[in-house]
């Protein structure tokens, strides 16, 4: 009776259930580590056994979230290949190097049958993602055959520890277990994993954990460098793609044609599966949209179903940016998305306590626990569960997703005939060769089309006339216009990158930046074109790589150059650093062409070192037999230190990509450097003092300050330390000794240049004079593009730009300069000279009339002032007496060589309410200090690599380092 009934229990059990056995031992840990049964599901409880694929055990020697065990991406990538050559179903590749030269793999699973036809199921998702010319019957046969690819990518974010744990057992799991449910994903779906993408911040992560956990009583390093430029916002490049990670991350994503990017995060708990407050982007597909919300509630509810509790969407982050990396999916008509799950810093298990997470709310219905003990292990469990559940969903649904990647495609395809535009156009008039290749080249790293029309063509496109009433006009494009077709696969990126942003403030608070417009952020034209018939014009697509052509014309040993304020004027200066240059001071004629104010005229260079960079920089160059007769000043090339500190080095990564892609030469210093080192001038011509973090003036001055030393170098024991900068003991900031020090730079002829949070130091400490910081309140610019005015052309800063050039201004912070300042502001300055009128006062006559007091004969009074003095000189005599000992001579007083606009003018893209507090305020200002000077930037000229337009505000401050007093107004006295 009994054997008959085991014998008919087991003929209802699947045979390859039975075939397969647990591995015991590894199974009792994972119940072991995990704090409580509510974190565990029957999809993670147990590890399948395998006689000949070595488990995450059986190679690193412990459990994957064994308390205290963190694994370096060397091993992890080690893992993956001992798995790879003992599993038909794994293969490893490499996707290229970082900066620092580790690698970065590419680990790809399915079943034998889709691997021994992966070129086929690669060919499918290719043209389903290019259905130009594709049939619908065509799409359907694809769809059937094709194979849906997720690919998770793991700890991009280096103090989010688990993924790449949880990513190598996930990696034997898809690779041994046979249930129903992982042999569904295998045959169903390609999966791909990028176990570490950070890979040099790992390294370092790892490495402090271990100091960590070994030297108890020391105060261990912070993670203050990740890879070679940044840090934390190594997943805010999916934009700019200036880090190779970001770049290895595109080209594998433009080969696989992704169905699914996957991002593994840490921070709330216990797992946040994204979709967003909103706003969102406005210009995706919203078939994406729905889809980020169908994968989420699926994950929510079958995580819940088992019992699992603190799994949520909706609030975190808000869906409006496109300058994550995974919009290597969500700008190539897939599908991009992230985890947020609770990670403990490290591979401590911890009591941990929940504030405003643990709340119920309408998208958290089952919050998380507002106590807990959390364990490494739990973070496995959760993303490895979620994420099966995702890949079980995609697989299960393949046809699904993968039509939906179809009509994705073919909806980008058909944009121009639909909700338009029809393209971009960089009008063939434009004469910023570098900029618009910078430009191009931004779109072409993306996939995105770039083309050139060979004929002029008009089109007709609609305005808005005076009184609003639309009107049609036609716009002429010259022959060699650029043209960006929105008839292709990347349509929606091209138009997200190159469209304005509108930002409403009363949206939720974003994430991020809010406005990113490539076009004036590049300060180069962009025309949007709705009539279609631009897309019949002829044209032929640039190839990748493309560069514009630059040129050497005439003969003669003199080369005039004219500056653009392009980065390339500031390469080419470094390239011939033998040769001599002037910087002309006005315009002139040479050659038969015109040059403006800061061209270059260079004399001692050999043509075909002038010829190959012309070439390499696409610049225009034209030679002649003599200089021109025309007021120059030398340009001498400038020593240049860029600084850092040791609280943060976030922000400064960015002015150091800028400054390596134009190879500016620097040197690489501390504050350290700036404490110790009393001749700075002996040393540097310039000194660059990027952004900082947001540390308060004090904390920048004090710096670091624990009881014992905290290295920041590499060692035997850690050898992944330090890097780019080092040091014995990081503690201690800039010091008065470094204030001291920078202002003897400048008062010795020295220039420092400070922007946005950096600039505040020389304002707030006094090293500079009539500069100070504005109240602006109500002011709401986050990450805005917004429009300043250059108002001293004549200013070497400002060589090469227009009228106006749009900047990247993130909120703060806001200045006020000029004597009104130094007599302590203007509502200070209102009180000594009267306020500005407001009118007539209530008398006989109109509004314009004079009011006459009676019983004596009529005195006019003196013209109300109209605002505050911009110089000394328009300060009444009578006044002037007053207050002469307040203030600086005039020759100290700042210069405005750019102000933002008048509040009508101000914003370009992105959010912008009570511009009037930030309208009219100075955004660059050169600041004399002795012979020297202080150059304020209250914009970031260098932000993400997406600001080239800025760049040469600061190149040209280098190049004219020691005569930047070209053009002062009032002159400085020797
Ligand atoms: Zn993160």
């Amino acid at each position: 009776m009994r054997r008959s009934l085991a014998a008919a229990l087991l003929s209802c059990v699947p045979a390859v259930a039975l075939a397969q056995g647990h591995d015991a031992a590894y199974t009792q840990k994972i119940k072991e580590y995990t704090t409580d049964p509510m974190f565990l599901t029957e999809l993670v409880d147990h590890l399948p056994a395998s006689a000949k694929v070595p488990s995450p055990e059986k190679v690193l020697g412990y459990v994957v979230g064994t308390p205290e065990r963190l694994t370096y991406a060397k091993d992890v990538h080690r893992y993956f290949r001992e798995l790879a050559k003992a599993s038909p179903r794994v293969r490893v590749s490499t996707m290229g190097t970082t900066e620092e030269g580790r690698e970065q793999i590419l680990v790809v699973m399915s079943d034998e049958a889709n691997l021994a036809r992966l070129d086929r199921l690669k060919q499918i998702t290719a043209r389903l993602g290019d259905p130009r010319g594709l049939s619908e019957a065509e799409a359907k046969t694809l769809v059937a055959e094709g194979r849906p690819v997720y690919w998770a990518t793991g700890a991009m974010h280096s103090p989010e520890t688990g993924s790449p744990e949880m990513l190598m057992e996930m990696g034997y799991r898809l690779a041994v277990e046979e249930t129903p449910f992982i042999q569904a994903i295998r045959r169903n779906s390609i999966v791909l994993f990028t176990p570490v993408l950070e890979v040099d911040g790992r390294e370092r992560m790892v490495d402090i954990y271990r100091y960590r956990k070994e030297n108890p009583s020391r105060t261990p390093p912070s993670l203050l460098y990740w890879g070679k430029y940044v840090a934390h916002d190594n997943n805010r490049d999916g934009l700019g793609l200036a880090l190779k990670q970001s770049q290895n991350v595109i080209k594998t994503a433009l080969e696989w044609h992704p169905t699914v990017i996957h991002d593994l995060h840490e921070s709330v708990p216990f797992l946040y599966t994204s979709t967003g407050t909103g706003p969102y982007n406005a210009w995706l597909d919203p078939i994406v949209v729905d889809e980020w919300h169908l994968l989420a509630y699926h994950e929510i509810e079958e995580m819940t179903k088992r019992g699992v509790p603190g799994v949520w969407t909706h609030g975190f982050y808000d869906g409006w940016a496109p300058n994550y990396m995974f919009y290597a999916a969500n700008g190539h008509n897939a599908i991009g998305r992230f985890y947020e799950t609770f990670g403990n810093g490290g591979a401590d298990t911890k009591d941990r306590t929940v504030r405003g997470q643990s709340t119920r709310t309408w998208f958290r219905p089952n919050p998380p626990l507002p106590q807990v003990k959390w364990s490494l292990r739990n973070n496995v469990n959760l993303q490895q569960s979620a994420l099966l559940l995702a890949l079980k969903f995609v697989a299960d649904n393949k046809d699904r997703f993968l039509n939906n990647f179809y009509l994705k495609s073919r909806r980008s395809i058909e944009k121009p005939k639909k909700e338009g535009p029809a393209a971009y156009v960089i009008p063939g008039d434009e004469p910023r060769a570098g900029g618009i290749s910078d430009l191009v080249a931004a779109l072409q790293i993306q996939g995105i089309e770039a083309h050139r029309m060979s004929a002029a063509v008009k089109v007709k496109e609609k305005t808005k006339d005076d009184k609003g009433t639309d009107v049609e006009k036609e716009v002429a494009l010259p022959a060699g216009s650029y043209v960006i077709r929105l008839d292709q696969p990347y349509s929606r990126l091209a138009d997200m990158l190159l469209d304005t942003q509108w930002y409403n403030v009363t949206d939720p608070r974003p994430y991020d930046d809010t406005g990113w417009t490539l076009g004036p952020l590049h300060d180069v034209k962009t025309v949007r074109v709705t009539d279609p018939s631009i897309l019949k014009a002829a044209m032929t697509k640039l190839a990748d790589g493309w560069r514009a052509p630059g040129s050497v014309t005439g003969s003669g040993t003199v080369f005039a150059v004219d500056n653009r304020a392009e980065g390339q004027v500031a390469s080419l200066r470094f390239r011939l650093k033998d040769a001599s240059f002037e910087a002309a001071e006005e315009g002139f004629e040479a050659g038969g062409r015109k040059f403006g104010p800061g061209a270059l005229i260079v004399t001692g260079a050999d043509r075909a070192s002038v010829e190959q960079s012309a070439k390499d920089l696409s610049v225009a160059v034209v030679a002649v037999d003599a200089a021109p007769k025309v007021k120059s000043h030398k340009l001498s090339l400038p020593r240049v230190a860029l600084v850092h500190d040791w609280l943060n080095t976030q922000n400064e990564g960015w002015w150091r990509i800028a400054f390596d892609r134009y190879a500016v030469p620097y040197d690489y210093v501390s504050v350290h450097v700036l404490r110790n080192t009393q001749d700075l001038r002996g040393h540097w011509d310039v000194i660059v003092y990027p952004p900082t973090g947001n540390a308060s003036i004090q904390r920048q001055i004090a710096g670091i300050q624990t009881a014992d030393a905290i290295p920041w170098t590499p060692s035997e024991k850690y050898p992944n330390l330090g890097g780019p900068d080092k040091t014995d003991d990081m503690r201690g900031g800039l010091g008065f000794e470094g204030l001291a020090n920078l202002r003897r730079f400048a008062e010795g002829g020295g220039v420092l240049v400070a922007a946005a949070s950096s600039a505040l130091l020389p304002v707030r400490t006094g090293m500079v004079e009539a500069v100070d910081v504005a109240e602006a309140r109500g002011l709401m610019a986050r990450g805005s593009v917004l429009r300043a005015s250059i108002v001293d052309r004549a200013s070497p800063i400002a060589y090469g730009y227009g009228e106006t050039l749009a900047v990247y201004f993130n909120q703060a912070p806001v200045f006020d300069a000029g004597p009104a300042v130094a007599l302590g502001g203007a509502q200070r300055f209102a009180e000594i000279f009267g306020p500005p009128t407001q009118g007539r006062v209530s008398g006989r006559g109109g509004p314009k009339d004079p009011d006459i007091p009676q019983g004596r004969p009529y005195v006019a009074p003196p013209e109300p002032p109209k605002g505050p003095p911009a110089s000394i000189a328009e300060i009444p005599e009578e006044i002037l007496d007053f207050v002469r000992n307040q203030l600086p001579p005039e020759d100290r007083l700042p210069r405005v060589v750019a102000r933002f606009a008048k509040k009508d003018d101000l914003w370009v893209s992105g959010m912008l309410d009570k511009g009037e507090e930030l309208a009219d305020k100075p955004a660059v200002i050169d600041c004399p200090v002795g012979k020297g000077h202080v150059v304020l930037f209250a914009n970031n000229p260098m932000w993400r690599w997406q600001t080239h337009g800025s760049h040469a505000l600061v190149f040209n401050t280098l190049l004219n380092w020691d005569n930047l007093d070209a053009g002062r107004p009032v002159s400085r006295k020797p």
